[in-house]
């Protein structure tokens, strides 16, 4: 990711991404499209438009794929655990 988004935000791994889209249907605000970029498996993996997301987490509970999903709430704060 090149920028920092605002709170709520999604972030996708592309390498890890298989590009299922179970996200993408998810997603109740639609801020979730696949790609026209292949990563490095040659799927076309899921990204954020880069604004709209609340926060709900069903991208992240859907995922098959562990890791790939991270969900970053408005009161994250790096390297504490809570
Ligand atoms: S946390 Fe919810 S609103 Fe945000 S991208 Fe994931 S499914 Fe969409
Ligand atoms: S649910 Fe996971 S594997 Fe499927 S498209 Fe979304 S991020 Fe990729």
């Amino acid at each position: 990711m090149n920028k920092q988004w605002e709170y709520p935000y999604p972030e996708i791994d592309p390498d890890i991404c298989k590009g299922c889209k179970l996200c993408v249907a998810a997603c109740p605000k639609n801020v979730l499209v696949i790609s026209s970029k292949l990563n490095s498996k040659g799927f076309h993996y899921s990204e954020y438009v880069g604004e709209g997301c609340i926060g709900c987490g069903n991208c992240f509970y859907v995922c098959p794929e562990p890791s790939a999903v991270t969900v970053y709430l408005r009161n994250y704060v790096e390297g504490e655990v809570s």
